[in-house]
């Protein structure tokens, strides 16, 4: 029998109206006869009344003062409200269905609270339910730890139970709902003709979450990725198909690979660049300045390491920090503030010419200037000014045709 995790975003659950929605796309795939895990985020966002940013307003006033355990517990009610709603809708249709926590489900974490990370999940009580006919609710975000603690998974870890869930049931699909219609070009707010896509790789997708792009947390593909579970992105407010993410090489078997040099576009804002030249400093220079950022958490991005200097990026909250680390080390970095990370991805650009050539060309035509600039075989990575994030995500649209994409009409 076939098996799906459906997962649902916050916006999918927010009000009576959505959450009809959501129900539909419940019993279509129940009344096709299949076995169904569904997955459930927080209603709605910040300001909605049982949204996460609205659980932790609760405390913000006590100057967030609560102990890491106590904070789990508070987090974890906003899912276990979606999960109960969800399972009384359902049951109003006469479908069959039970709602279970994380640790209910089997779900077993490590005890890092507002981090954990799975490290099994018991599937013999979901199987219970399922081989009796219910469709299993399962609160997302969130385990149990193995002497019973509650724990969630961070931010935007929803994604990550519904992966992880599908893995361990050896799901058919997993579906992540949202409120877009699946994996675009590039963000429609910046981009007003981006357009979804049919199918992408589990790479490409990786690259665009790693890189700014909303649609997925990454640590949830890299689970599907892992134990090959495809993956679909759509939408909760239409019957598009969405997404597909799946390996390139069964893309390519099932004929819906296009090959596509570029696929699409991410972006990361609030930036800062970071350069510190080496005339006649010393010689550990560069291992003295990624020693300190490591020591005091500060991530660094974008490292071009030359024997004349380093240059970095650091995100606009670490920029404090880390110029501080490196005065104190003696040296006086250049700082440039306001910068944007822009991401071109494609898994069918690994040995293709021409690439940078097109990006360079598609910026200076514009008048935008080129930070600094990395690689690898399936990304192509710019650094420029904010203020031009706009034009040159636009300009780079364009160059690369993906207003043309031929594979959604
Ligand atoms: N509700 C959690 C959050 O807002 C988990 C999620 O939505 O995936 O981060
Ligand atoms: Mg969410």
């Amino acid at each position: 029998m076939e098996l799906i995790v459906q997962k649902f975003g916050g916006t999918s659950l927010s009000d009576e109206q959505s959450r009809r929605h959501v129900l539909r796309h419940i019993i279509r795939e129940h009344e096709a006869g299949r076995s169904l895990v569904v997955v459930v985020s927080a209603m709605g966002r910040s300001g909605d009344p049982y949204a996460t940013d609205s659980l932790l307003e609760l405390i913000r006033g006590n100057g967030n003062a609560i102990p890491s355990r106590e904070r789990d517990l508070l987090l974890s009610c906003g899912e276990l409200i979606s999960a109960s709603v969800l399972c009384s809708l359902l049951n109003a249709e006469g479908i069959p269905a039970v709602s279970l926590t994380g640790g209910q489900a089997g779900i077993v974490t490590d005890d890092r609270f507002g981090s954990a990370r799975i490290m099994e999940i018991k599937t013999d009580r979901m199987l219970k339910h399922l081989s009796d006919g219910r469709v299993v609710i399962v609160t997302g975000f969130q385990g149990m730890t193995t002497d019973g603690e509650m724990t969630t998974l961070g931010r935007g870890g929803s994604d990550t139970s519904a992966t992880a869930l599908g893995a361990a049931l050896n799901a058919n699909i997993v579906d992540i709902y949202t409120d877009v219609d699946g994996i675009l070009t590039a963000d429609p707010r910046w981009v007003s003709d981006a357009r979804p896509l049919s199918a992408v790789s589990y790479e490409e997708i990786c690259n665009m979450a790693q890189n700014g792009a909303k649609v997925i947390h990454p640590r949830a593909v890299e689970i599907a990725m892992k134990a090959g579970i495809p993956v679909r992105v759509r939408s909760t407010f239409s019957d598009s198909e969405g997404t597909l993410v799946t390996h390139a090489r069964e893309l390519r078997s099932q004929g819906i690979w296009f090959d596509k040099t570029v696929t699409g576009l991410a972006h990361v804002r609030s930036v800062t660049q970071l350069a510190v030249i080496n005339h006649n400093g010393p010689a550990d220079l560069q291992l003295r300045i990624f020693r300190a950022m490591a020591s005091h958490g500060i991530s660094v991005d974008f490292i071009n390491v030359m024997p004349t200097g380093v240059h970095y990026t650091v995100s606009e909250n670490d920029t404090p920090n880390a110029v501080q680390l490196l005065q104190g080390l003696g040296f006086e970095p250049k700082i440039r503030k306001g910068c944007a990370k822009v991401s071109v991805i494609g898994g069918g650009m690994n040995g293709e010419p021409g690439v940078m050539a097109v990006i360079v060309e598609a910026l200076t035509n514009t008048g935008i200037p080129i930070l600094q600039s990395a690689d690898s075989n399936t990304t192509i990575w710019v650094l420029i000014s904010e203020e031009n994030l706009a034009e040159a995500l636009q300009a780079l649209h364009k160059a690369f045709g993906l207003h043309l994409t031929p594979d959604k009409t």
